[in-house]
């Protein structure tokens, strides 16, 4: 998907701060943070969202959620830490390439919507 933000940062074609990376899976800070730790996790093959996580790709999607725990160690977050993933517009989903935004660094509000 070359025309697809995260799938460009995935080849380099755009720089990103890494935090991890493994063969499934991308992990780098997000440009714009709304906590002291903000880091996006994101598969290397081009999901659009949740809504297209399937039987056939849930192992990534689950490889995903493993690493967004070895992010939250990684930032020091072990006070506690959120996991979110915004699909479709209704969510203020503005990249479509599956993402779970690992939150924290601060008490988080209990506001979901
Ligand atoms: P969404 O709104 O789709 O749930 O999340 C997309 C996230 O990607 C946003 O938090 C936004 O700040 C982040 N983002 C957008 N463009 C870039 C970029 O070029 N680099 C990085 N590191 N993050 C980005
Ligand atoms: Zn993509």
């Amino acid at each position: 998907m070359s025309n697809c933000l995260f799938c460009r940062i995935v080849s380099g074609e755009i720089p990103s701060t890494k935090v991890y990376e493994d063969e499934i899976c991308l992990a780098f800070r997000d440009i714009a943070p709304m906590a002291p730790t903000h880091v996006l996790v994101i598969p290397k093959e081009h999901i659009s969202g949740v809504s297209a996580v399937t039987a056939e790709n849930a192992a990534i999607a689950g490889h995903c959620i493993a690493v967004c725990a070895k992010v939250a160690e990684l930032e020091g977050l072990e006070n506690g830490f959120r996991v979110v993933s915004n699909c479709g517009d209704d969510a203020g989903q503005t990249v479509p390439h599956l993402h779970f935004h690992v939150l924290g660094g601060r008490k988080l509000s209990l506001e979901m919507a």
